[in-house]
């Protein structure tokens, strides 16, 4: 399935490592202009190394203010991936406002801002575009630890569908993608236990964690018109975990 995304402006938030970087980099290989959003600007800078002609912003989107002014302007977008996220382990006793704050400010209402200004602009335009929201699979089951994060997850499923259903009249649909572990920074932070991570990868049925290519390619399908049909929904990419 060869897709073409040329013609079309995508915006990629946390674009600087890992799953955003790696969307990003798909969706300029696939003809797109690109708008790479991101908190670290060396990460930016690297990227424009690899991907030469994408836009960069470099902005903290857990800052509602900082956000307004870095992409309140920032013209028309297509297609949206909410990918910007912070993970902080607390057991739930032990969860402190400052993590909660930070943590919903950047995993959940910077979906809201950032979605808000695109949609108004596609609305304003009067053509139709793609949002995905990339969540998790523990939006759907718990994790020792992961309280905060979890939440903002949970809570992304009922957004996603809020937002496909608000949005859905003017041809914006809204979809995420939910995968298992993927090797990246922030996994690291939560796969410390060797034996702890082995049992887990056991726990798949397809006895693996997600590769870092299957989640881009499931973000670039709802992108897509090849999921034309498709808002309000969300894609597991968790190798079996929620069927075990
Ligand atoms: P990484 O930590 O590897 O990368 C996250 C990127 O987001 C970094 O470039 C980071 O920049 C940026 N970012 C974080 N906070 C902000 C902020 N406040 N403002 C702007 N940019 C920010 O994460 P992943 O690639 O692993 O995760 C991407 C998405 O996938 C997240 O939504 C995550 O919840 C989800 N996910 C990840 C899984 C995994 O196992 N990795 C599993 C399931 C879901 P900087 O480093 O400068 O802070």
């Amino acid at each position: 399935m060869r897709l073409d995304f040329s013609g079309g402006r995508a915006l990629v938030t946390g674009a600087g490592k890992g799953i955003g970087r790696g969307t990003v980099k798909a969706l300029h290989a696939l003809g797109a202009a690109v708008i790479a959003v991101s908190r670290t600007n060396t990460d930016l800078v690297s990227l424009s190394e690899q991907c030469p002609g994408i836009e960069t912003v470099c902005v903290d989107l857990g800052d509602w203010e900082a956000t307004e002014r870095a992409l309140g302007s920032v013209g028309p977008v297509d297609l949206l991936v909410n990918n910007a996220a912070t993970l902080q382990m607390q057991p739930f006793l032990e969860v402190t406002k400052d993590v909660f704050d930070r943590t919903f400010n950047v995993n959940l209402r910077s979906v809201v801002q950032v979605s808000q200004i695109v949609a108004r602009g596609l609305i304003q335009r009067g053509v139709p575009g793609s949002i995905v929201n990339v969540s998790s699979m523990v939006a759907h089951v718990t994790f020792p630890n992961l309280a905060v994060y979890s939440s903002t997850k949970g809570a992304m499923t009922t957004l996603t569908k809020v937002m496909a259903a608000e949005l859905g009249p003017y041809k914006i649909r809204v979809n995420s993608v939910n995968p298992t572990v993927v090797p990246t920074a922030m996994s690291q932070k939560v796969l410390t236990d060797p034996d702890f991570a082995r049992k887990l990868k056991e726990r798949h049925p397809l006895g693996k964690f997600a590769e870092m290519e299957d989640v881009v390619n499931s973000i670039l399908f709802l992108l897509s018109d090849r999921s034309a049909s498709t808002s309000g929904s969300g894609i597991l990419v968790d190798a079996g975990y929620l069927a075990s």
